[in-house]
């Protein structure tokens, strides 16, 4: 962990609500809750530390650099813009009123230097801090943010696997964190069985509070049977056990029992986040701070047992899929020759929607009323009375979902869909039918804004996977269009060295210029994840890109001419 959090004394922030400012643009009001809202007790993971999520995410560096950042953002002016380095302010420059009002770089090094040992020195000496995806870019709302996106995988799964959805099915997984966290509630949302495991309890404590986990069971081999017998019973039931994961696979196979599908959410991506098996969580807090080499070590050679295992269970026949923490990667370069034998979940099933600049797309209700986000889901499903699966995923998120912090929610929308979204907050905000602006970003696990090679760009059909140019020109985009704040990041979800990344969040203050504003950046933002897409030569992102009317120069004859502008 980073010394200068550890080293802060504990303070609770909340984001003001309501719709007086306390900044002199909305842009900067936006930007200062939705960083006082990642901190929010009830939506980051150890905001004592300034951890919001993903291992040692964070959105600031120190408690300092919070002062000074909120001090900055008070005081800015309509036509200014405020640079973070990695969670410190550096400086605030004179820029326009359609310019961000802030610009982020998070966790980049050079590539030579890009190692996590590089990135560990210098963040002890304070010089850089990881700002995983949404925590750096100031826009996570708690485990909603990945709920829909986790429930579209497994109903993927449930259909190409089983013929339908998970009803009688059982699944393992393990990390019940910040994001993992959505995959029990996903799993029986899909009709089937979770057994999840996690080594910290409290982790399946809260989530059993905030109704994501149904039940937590005290013994391990009394959590697999109660697994089995509701798949039998065709029950839709999530079980939690306080366990290593490694502990639960092991387990499995001496018993010869084989889970219908398999998977993981558990911090791999970080080796210091990971806590290697026979440790208790307290030993490993302990061996973390005085043997950090020693840690890492014990933590990889873990992962080798914990990707083993997912191969045996492959190959007696679970469904396996690697859910975008880099643990084959780790597993691999510690000598496990087959750790890539399963796929990751973007290939195996999200791809197509990336086609079409689909992806997490997510709002927060600055007035911190839910009745706003009420209004908003109301007003969506007229705007799309077509979409039977939104209508189906908006009634289950309002019976389902808890709030954490700030009322927001969760959708994926595509290129087109996302500016009319964004056009209908402004009109809502406008006439006074929401009580206060709204904000809307989106995660990156992407669609264009992403280079990761063994998650979202795993596999592109034409061998691009490590190219970042992308993602550059995602924040070079969303800065010309006029987005509030925009972030470009290193290492978030699978670790240093291994993906860039950009974010952008633009706010719907109802004025003619936030209109204009989040016309071109909710088009051009999705715009990029298609044109990544065609680029590559999937058939489905071209046929987007022509029926969206999209410029491809060197399109070929994929694209009717005619449909593309001039
Ligand atoms: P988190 O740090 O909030 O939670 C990780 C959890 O894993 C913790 O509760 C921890 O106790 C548990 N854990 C660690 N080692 C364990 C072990 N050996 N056995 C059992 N439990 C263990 O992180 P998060 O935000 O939930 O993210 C989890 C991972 O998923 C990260 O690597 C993240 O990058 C990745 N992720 C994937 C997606 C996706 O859509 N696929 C999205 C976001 C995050």
């Amino acid at each position: 962990m980073t010394a200068t959090p550890s080293n802060s004394p504990p303070r609770v922030v909340r984001a003001p609500r309501g719709n007086r400012l306390t900044c002199k643009t909305w842009q900067a009001e936006a930007a200062l809750r939705m960083l006082m809202n990642n901190l929010d007790p009830e939506v980051a993971e150890d905001p004592a530390n300034l951890i919001v999520y993903g291992g040692r995410g964070q959105a600031v560096r120190s408690w300092a650099a919070f002062d000074a950042t909120v001090a900055a953002l008070t005081q800015l002016e309509p036509d200014e813009t405020l640079l973070m380095q990695s969670g410190k302010p550096v400086g605030v420059l004179r820029t326009h009123p359609d310019a961000p009002r802030v610009l982020l770089a998070n966790s980049n090094l050079v590539p030579h230097w890009a190692t996590q040992a590089h990135f560990d020195e210098l963040a002890r000496k304070g010089l850089i801090m990881f700002g995983q995806m949404t925590a750096g870019s100031w826009i996570y709302i708690g485990t909603q943010g990945i709920l829909q996106g986790t429930f579209e995988t497994f109903a993927a799964c449930g259909r190409q696997h089983f013929g339908g959805d998970l009803r009688g099915r059982w699944v393992v997984t393990a990390g019940c964190g910040g994001m993992g966290g959505a995959q029990p509630l996903a799993v029986t949302l899909n009709g089937g069985v979770c057994l999840i495991a996690d080594v910290d309890a409290s982790k399946l404590e809260r989530r059993r509070k905030d109704r994501y986990l149904d039940e937590i069971c005290p013994e391990l081999d009394v959590a697999i049977d109660r697994a089995r017998q509701a798949a039998s019973a065709g029950e839709a039931r999530s079980i939690g056990v306080a366990v290593n994961v490694v502990e639960l696979l092991e387990r499995l196979l001496q018993r010869n029992l084989t889970p219908d599908a398999l998977t993981d959410q558990t911090s791999a991506h970080d080796v210091h986040s990971y806590v290697p098996a026979g440790l208790s969580l307290a030993e490993a807090a302990a061996l973390r701070a005085s043997a950090p080499d020693e840690y890492a070590a014990r933590s990889v050679s873990t992962m080798v047992q914990h990707v083993q295992a997912m191969v045996h269970l492959l190959e007696r026949g679970s469904v396996v899929f690697d859910y975008g923490n880099n643990l084959r990667q780790r597993a691999h370069e510690a000598g496990f020759a087959r750790a890539f034998a399963f796929p990751g979940f973007v290939p195996a099933y999200i791809r197509p929607e990336f086609c079409l600049g689909r992806g997490p797309f997510r709002w927060a209700a600055l007035s911190g009323l839910a009745e706003d986000i009420y209004t908003i889901d109301a007003a969506l499903l007229e705007l799309f009375p077509q979409d039977a699966a939104l209508g189906r995923w908006l009634s289950m998120a309002r019976s389902r979902v808890q709030f954490q912090g700030l009322p927001a929610r969760i959708c994926w929308l595509g290129l087109g869909q996302r500016a009319r979204a964004g056009v209908l907050f402004n009109e809502l905000v406008r006439t006074g039918r929401v009580a206060a602006p709204i904000v809307i970003g989106r995660d990156h696990l992407d669609c264009g804004s992403v280079a990761s090679p063994n998650r979202e760009t795993e596999g592109m059909l034409d061998g691009s996977d490590a190219i970042s140019d992308w993602a550059l020109l995602n924040a070079l985009v969303a800065t010309a269009s006029g987005a509030s704040w925009v972030s470009f990041h290193h290492g978030g979800g699978v670790g240093i060295g291994y993906s860039q990344h950009a974010g952008q969040v633009i706010v719907a203050d109802g004025s003619p210029e936030a209109h204009a504003r989040l016309t071109r950046v909710l088009t051009n933002d999705p715009a990029l994840g298609v044109l990544r897409h065609a680029d590559a030569g999937y058939e489905r992102a071209l046929d987007c890109a022509s029926r969206e009317g999209l410029v491809l120069p060197m399109s070929g004859a994929s694209v009717p001419a005619a449909k593309v502008k001039p």
